[in-house]
């Protein structure tokens, strides 16, 4: 990835921007960190956080006009957060501890004239950069700072003042022979406090102030702090020590300091449904501590985090998006070593719904599908993320799995019933069911075809595969005559949209809207929540025939919360399900809380994955096509092993029985009868080793010979069909059939001839 790219994405995410408070503060105090810590009664590290950014911190934390309240986003819900009021209850808490850091000194020196707060603030910011700094101020020796409010006492004066002296700030009186042009030759760098009425009465301080360098027309001489505002004053210092030193660099005074002061922050945070609340009035001593507490309680710590907030992925990996691309960016560059984001990069489900909820539009999405196609194109991505759902796609488009037929007694196809994987594996008979509907209600010419559409590919970041799928995909359409396509599965409709748009393609649902569905008896009367598949959230028209049929089923449906283009995934989208199990279980449970109600779905898939979770879950196709034992929401998932089984079976019966085909599948592919244990089956479905595998390893182990006996009368057999081997321990029984105990695979290379694979 480009770090051009990088740029591009990190700029969509607004989460690192600071709150309204922060950015509106022209010295940009963290007002959210301070109401942060006090709310929690920590009023030390508020002090810690206020000598951080505000110089003369005794002084200004307890006088700020605090122009930050008008950013405040608890404005607009009861009244802005008390700020000043809080600082001025951390200063009066406790004192500031502030460590003595003994700066180098560059050499340079810096004059400053005035005794008012803005020449301070430039004194102690020219002490910090190194400077030797010497102020100019009249003969009250800072007791003016007294008379700017009457909170401030003499004390918290002389403590601001004997801090700078300790830092080596030398204070000389100002008599007549100072002038601006005079230190000017002196001294490297020169601010005028404006704040103080000495320096206004020099005219060439005040004829030309740029309020952006607050240069002025005596070359090296910056000014500013002519303003009521203290904290604005302060921020002229701040602003003219900064000029000062880009003008003994040789830099530009004005480029890059547009967020020097105040300026309107691109956070974006959501105050949807957040009660008002008015602030704890300020007393003219103060608050009290507990009034401080309250009044930081109040404030609503913005921040963005809306994506994250809605998915669990974004939640696992304790970050937000900006940060994840900058994990996904270095990971990418690795050259050796540990790729820590790899498992990120593969458990993202790939829904859209964060581009959909961003108010930048941020796509982990395209984000993480571009990061895993340069991680296959590199030969990066770990072999273990997706060669599980790569070899079933493989399966899907073998002649055992894959059927391409015009209808029964037709020589061309207007149409191509394309059911797609899952519904293939996980319901055959409804797909025969909807097959013969659909023959029925669209007058004939409407053909069969089973593969995979290449999702597998896609999400994997394969491309190469995927583009070779979708040749074959297209010869083979062509060759029936370029029909229309109904899709079952919205995966399968977005592979069309996005590789393959030559295809004509709709969904079976439009279809069955428009040409009607069969007539069944309401089969409950209870409500059930309609869940959109993540593909279907940008199919509006799809979503909008589905909520047609079910009003059809006259079962009363329920909207969830987050539903239609925010719908969640199931887990099984962008291959979740293969990369991250455990999380992908963990998507589909958070999906299945957000109601009670039994979920009503139009996606294999998400069916099978919910009633994982134990949530009673019905497919759409099943109130139309009701299955003949009982009720839908009482189907079992359908195991890895059975799904396939189901697809092949489904091949053999409609070849055998609809289009009467001698069957030409291999005799002797189940000879091999298997007993197992739930739990070995458990076993064996976690480990995702198919009983079609496990089959193959003992033929194999049997055929070769190359097993070992164990003394306890089990074998083990091993075989290496592809990248994969499996091993699996057995025991043939006396009635001709395999008792299976275990099984495993990995991908570790056993030197040696591999003999015999059947
Ligand atoms: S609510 Fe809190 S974080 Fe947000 S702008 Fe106000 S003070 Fe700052
Ligand atoms: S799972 Fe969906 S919402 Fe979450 S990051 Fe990935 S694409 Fe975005
Ligand atoms: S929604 Fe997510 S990606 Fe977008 S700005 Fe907020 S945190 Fe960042």
């Amino acid at each position: 990835m480009e770090k051009k790219t990088l740029v591009e994405f990190e700029n969509r995410c607004v989460q690192e921007e600071p709150p309204g408070c922060r950015a509106a503060c022209p010295l940009h105090l963290d007002g959210r960190a301070l109401c942060e810590a006090a709310a929690k009664g920590r009023f030390d590290e508020g002090r810690k956080i206020i000598q951080k950014t505000l110089p003369l911190p005794g002084i200004l934390s307890r006088i700020c006009d605090g122009p930050c309240r008008e950013a405040c986003l608890r404005q607009e819900k009861g009244g802005a957060v008390e700020l000043g009021a809080l600082e001025r209850f951390c200063a009066d808490e406790g004192p500031f501890r502030r460590p003595r850091i003994l700066v180098p000194k560059t050499g340079r020196t810096a004059a400053v004239l005035g005794g008012g707060i803005s020449s301070l603030t430039a004194a102690l910011d020219g002490a910090g950069k190194g400077y030797s700094v010497t102020v100019f101020r009249g003969e009250t020796g800072g007791r003016e700072l007294l008379s700017l409010s009457p909170v401030l006492t003499e004390e918290m004066v002389e403590e601001e003042l004997e801090w700078m002296e300790n830092l080596g700030v030398l204070f000389l009186p100002w008599d007549a022979s100072v002038t601006p042009e005079g230190l000017a030759g002196r001294f490297d760098a020169v601010y005028a406090g404006l704040d103080d009425p000495l320096c206004r009465s020099f005219p060439e301080l005040m004829e030309r102030e740029d309020p952006v360098s607050l240069e002025t027309a005596v070359p090296g001489v910056f000014a500013g702090g002519n303003t009521p505002s203290f904290i604005f004053r302060a921020a002229a210092g701040r602003r003219g020590m900064k000029s000062a030193e880009r003008f003994l660099q040789g830099a530009s005074l004005t480029s890059s300091r547009e967020k020097e002061g105040p300026y309107a922050t691109r956070l974006f945070t959501n105050i949807e449904g957040i009660e008002p609340a008015p602030p704890v009035p300020v007393p003219p001593k103060g608050y009290t501590r507990d009034e401080a507490v309250r009044e930081a309680g109040r404030c609503l710590l913005c921040e963005c985090m809306e994506c994250v907030k809605s998915c669990v992925f974004l939640q696992k990996y304790g970050g937000y998006p900006k940060k994840y691309a900058r994990e996904i960016y270095n990971n990418l560059s690795v050259i050796q070593g540990t790729r820590l984001a790899n498992g990120m990069i593969n458990s993202c489900t790939l829904c859209g719904r964060c581009e959909r909820i961003c108010p930048g539009g941020f796509s982990m999405r395209d984000l993480c599908l571009t990061a895993r196609q340069e991680m296959v194109s590199q030969q990066k991505m770990p072999p273990s993320a997706h060669d599980f759902a790569l070899e079933d796609m493989a399966f899907g488009n073998s002649p055992e799995a894959s059927l391409l037929r015009h209808e029964p007694g037709h020589s061309r196809s207007a149409f191509l019933f394309f059911p797609g994987c899952r519904l293939a594996g996980i319901s055959p008979r409804t797909t025969e069911s909807v097959y013969g509907h659909l023959r029925k209600v669209l007058g004939g010419e409407v053909g069969f075809w089973l593969r995979c559409c290449g999702a597998p590919a896609r999400w994997a970041g394969c491309r190469k595969e995927l583009e070779k799928a979708g040749k074959e995909f297209l010869d083979q359409w062509r060759s029936m005559g370029s029909p229309v396509v109904i899709a079952a599965c919205t995966s399968c409709l977005e592979v069309f949209r996005k590789e393959l748009p030559e295809i004509r393609a709709v969904s079976l649902w439009s279809v069955l809207q428009e040409k009607g569905v069969p007539e069944t008896a309401p089969i409950r009367s209870v409500p059930a929540a309609l869940h959109d598949p993540c593909t279907a959230a940008e199919l509006p028209e799809v979503r909008a025939a589905v909520r047609d049929l079910v009003s059809r089923t006259k079962v009363p449906a329920e909207e969830l919360p987050l539903t239609g283009e925010l719908t969640s995934c199931c887990g099984f989208g962008g291959l979740q399900e293969c990369a991250n199990p455990a999380l992908a279980a963990e998507t589909a449970k958070e999906r299945c809380g957000e109601s009670p109600s039994d979920f009503l779905v139009y996606c294999a898939m998400c069916r099978d994955l919910f009633a994982r979770t134990g949530k009673r879950t019905m497919h759409l196709l099943d109130l139309f096509f009701p299955p003949s034992d009982g009720d839908p929401g009482d189907l079992p998932p359908v195991s890895w092993s059975d799904q396939r089984e189901n697809r092949a079976a489904l091949v053999r019966d409609l070849r055998k029985y609809l289009w009467k085909e001698e069957e030409k599948m291999e005799a002797d592919r189940d000879a091999l009868s298997l007993v197992m244990d739930k739990g070995t089956e458990k076993l064996l479905e976690s480990r995702r080793i198919l009983a079609g595998t496990v089959r193959r390893v003992i033929r194999n182990g049997e055929v070769s010979g190359r097993k070992i006996a164990r003394p306890d009368g089990t074998f083990i057999a091993g075989l290496k069909p592809a990248a994969v081997t499996y091993w699996v321990v057995y025991r043939p029984r006396e009635d001709g059939t395999f008792e299976v105990f275990s099984a495993w695979s990995h991908r570790m290379e056993v030197k040696g001839r591999e003999e015999g694979a059947p």
